[in-house]
């Protein structure tokens, strides 16, 4: 194995992916900066690499199994380990007018946080096909790239994997009770259980019935489902693996595309999050969610 440590990101070529890529590669790490798209993938790393960092590039399609096959001989020949994953490349699960969008940018710094959520919440389209892209990416995407290198993983000294998910995880969001306590459950929870409820979303979702069961409204609803579910595939993994630091966090509210730049955050104050979770020391958290204060609860 190099011994260099090497650092994955997925969705490295814009937003937070790419500003963690520069934040990892300035502090000594090989980083491997992935991205769906080649031709943006590699503009992206040209980008970094200007200011000297170690940057490698591969493709990696977190919905497509043979581009994370790929992905994974590719690691595995060149580098014969891996040191830190980080699961970041995500979608919104909604759709919005890129019109709409474009008039919002000038009002954007006169309006309030909760103003720019509102407005977020009232201009975001959800739709059934989206929300099915949303779970196939934001978790079974993740599932897919974890499954293909945990094997790599193992063979570092300090396996760390970072899942990137929101505040808009939180349990909190759902309104009944009996699907906050199944979400929560970790000793009894098992990764088919895990997905039979996302099955049962999407029928829900399909029939309209997301508010009379109790699954998360206001919007985004795919989203905070998706992403209550790679906390919990997180905490299931950590207890599986409790030789490495296996985490989930939210960046925060930043501005990026996803956000429609409308965040409080900066993309650099996003990845720090990120990056301060993936060096976490080999005695720190394991299968814990953290905001930008640390620890917090599910
Ligand atoms: P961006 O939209 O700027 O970036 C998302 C990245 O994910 C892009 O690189 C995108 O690639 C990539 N991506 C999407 N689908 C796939 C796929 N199937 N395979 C590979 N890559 C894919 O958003 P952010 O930088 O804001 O988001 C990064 C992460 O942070 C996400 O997981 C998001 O949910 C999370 N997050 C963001 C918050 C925010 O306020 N911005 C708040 C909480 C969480 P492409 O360019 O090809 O579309």
């Amino acid at each position: 194995p190099s011994s260099k440590r090497i650092a994955l990101v997925s969705g490295g070529n814009k937003g937070i992916g790419l500003e963690t890529c520069r934040q990892l590669a300035s502090k000594g790490f090989k980083v491997l900066l992935t991205a769906r798209n080649e031709a943006r993938g590699l503009e992206a790393v040209e980008g970094v690499r200007r200011s000297g960092a170690d940057v490698v590039f591969h493709q990696l399609d977190v919905t497509d199994p043979d581009s994370v096959a790929r992905l994974a001989d590719f690691v595995r020949d060149q580098f014969g380990k891996l040191d830190i994953l980080i699961n970041n490349a995500g979608i919104s699960g909604v759709d919005r007018d890129p019109v709409l969008f474009a008039q919002v940018q000038e009002q954007v710094e006169s309006m309030d946080v909760d103003q720019r959520v509102q407005w977020m919440k009232e201009n975001s389209k959800e739709t059934y096909e989206e929300a099915k892209e949303c779970m196939r990416t934001n978790y079974y995407g993740a599932k897919l790239v974890t499954e293909a290198l945990l094997p790599l993983l193992q063979l570092s000294s300090s396996g760390r994997i970072v899942n990137v998910s929101s505040g808009f995880s939180l349990l909190r969001n759902f309104n009944s009770e009996e699907l906050k306590k199944e979400f929560d459950d970790i000793d009894n929870l098992t990764e088919k259980r895990l997905e039979e409820l996302l099955d049962l979303f999407l029928e829900d979702f399909n029939a309209n019935l997301i508010e009379a069961h109790g699954w998360p409204t206001g919007g985004s609803s795919a989203y905070k489902v998706a992403k209550a579910a790679l906390n919990a595939y997180t905490r299931i993994l950590a207890k599986r693996f409790p030789a490495m630091r296996i985490n989930c966090l939210t960046p925060g509210f930043v501005k990026s595309d996803m956000s429609m730049h409308m965040g409080e955050l900066t993309l650099e104050e996003g990845a720090s999050n990120l990056v301060k979770v993936a060096l976490l020391p080999d005695d720190g958290p394991n299968g814990a969610y953290f905001d930008r204060d640390g620890v917090a609860s599910f």
